[in-house]
């Protein structure tokens, strides 16, 4: 039966899983600079025999695993190569060598996990009908994100997948679980870039100066209100700002003040009306107090959704899998993932791969200088990927 070949395939490949993690867990890369890690891919991707590879928005692949009948189906698989700019601070042998960059977001485990599934469904082609896409994606911690790269390179057309299935590690979830939400599940993330421009001056004469300070209060105030008043209360809203910088001193009122904050969401109508919502009242205060502004909204990723029937059918295969006790059902997370790219064009499941271990001390969240994983998880991160690619490519 496929399932118990894959699962004692996973075994098999599991010790090769986790050298390959720790490789690119030494080797990382920043953002759309994953050259080498490409490279590693490109590899062992060949190394297994998968011979379908295209190149994708510079330093990403898009694979093809054929079985039979290969036009039947196409299921895509999504891993994220990137690492962040943090300073490692885990004394292990696989510690980062590139100083200042650290895989603490576990993309190094996402990697090695697809490229353990690939070896996986590249043995059992002859067991399945369809053809199972394989992307290596750069960029994901970062503007404008490596998937929107990806979707401009034409990831998801020749052949189109019908559906898309991404993992990411989740330090709040021990080893051996998994998590996933049907329907609304991440934020979109957008950066707000405030400047009220005043008349600086002396602390003691307000009237002889236009007060940047009291106006941003009170545009702080009443932005804050757009979550609380102009929101429907059935969407999660989430509007923080996180630097607020005016220069002057006890006595000196500075020319102008610099706020920064962001905005997330779960609903994109919803998302552009706020943003209109906040430009309109922060104009009326500017206009009311004196002063100029300048707003400026980065739009970052998109919410992501998860399609309610995928995710629900994967949850059945993931509980073949692991057994009914390891499957969890997860939470709204108001952090954001370039996924959503994928999820607003064709149907997404985006699920998280536990990988907390206590009695190891591997607790820490991640993007912090202490975050690891218990690798054992790597063997359920190759296997379930698999599994659920092929499950759903059975399914009509
Ligand atoms: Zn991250
Ligand atoms: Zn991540």
């Amino acid at each position: 039966m496929l399932l118990s070949k894959i699962k004692s395939l996973a075994n098999a490949y599991k010790e090769e899983v986790i050298a390959n993690r720790r490789h690119i867990h030494a080797n990382p890369e920043l953002s759309f600079q994953e050259f080498k890690t490409a490279e590693f891919v490109e590899s062992k991707l060949k190394e297994v025999g998968i011979t379908e590879i295209e190149k994708k928005a510079t330093t990403g692949w898009a694979a093809l695993i054929k079985g039979k009948n290969p036009d039947k189906k196409v299921i895509a698989l999504r891993a994220d190569m990137d690492a962040l700019p943090i300073i490692e601070a885990n004394e292990v042998p696989y510690k980062s060598q590139n100083p200042g960059v650290m895989h603490a977001c576990g993309h190094d485990a996402h990697t090695a996990s697809l490229l353990g599934a690939a070896k996986i469904l590249n043995e059992v082609r002859d067991d399945f009908e369809g053809t199972i896409k394989l992307i290596f994606q750069p960029g994901e911690e970062l503007v404008p994100g490596g998937a929107s790269l990806m979707i401009k390179d034409k990831v998801l057309e020749n052949p189109r997948p019908a559906s898309i299935i991404g993992q990411h590690v989740m330090p709040f979830i021990p080893a051996g679980k998994v998590g996933f939400r049907p329907g609304i599940y991440m934020a979109s993330t957008d950066e707000l870039y405030i400047t009220v421009k005043g008349k600086g001056g002396h602390g003691a004469m307000p009237e002889t100066f236009i007060d940047p300070v009291l106006i941003a209060s009170h545009m702080i105030v009443a932005l804050q209100q757009i979550v609380s008043r102009v929101a429907n209360p059935k969407i999660p809203s989430v509007l923080s700002f996180g630097r607020v910088e005016a220069l002057g001193a006890t006595n000196v009122i500075p020319n102008e003040v610099k706020i920064q904050g962001t905005f997330r969401t779960l609903d994109e109508p919803w998302r552009a009306k706020a943003h209109e919502k906040m430009l309109q009242i922060a104009h009326g205060i500017v206009e009311g107090m004196g002063g100029e502004l300048d707003f400026e909204i980065r739009k970052g990723y998109p919410f992501l959704k998860n399609d309610p029937e995928l995710t629900a059918r994967s949850m059945e295969a993931a509980k073949e899998y692991l057994g009914e006790e390891n499957v969890l059902d997860l939470d709204i997370w108001m952090a954001a993932e370039d996924f959503a790219f994928y999820s607003q064009e064709i149907d997404g499941c985006f699920y998280r791969l536990g990988t907390r271990n206590e009695a190891k001390g591997i607790v820490s969240g991640v993007h912090t200088p202490t975050f690891d994983i218990e690798e054992d998880a790597l063997e359920i991160g190759c296997g379930l990927m698999a599994w659920l690619a092929v499950s759903e490519l059975s399914k009509a």
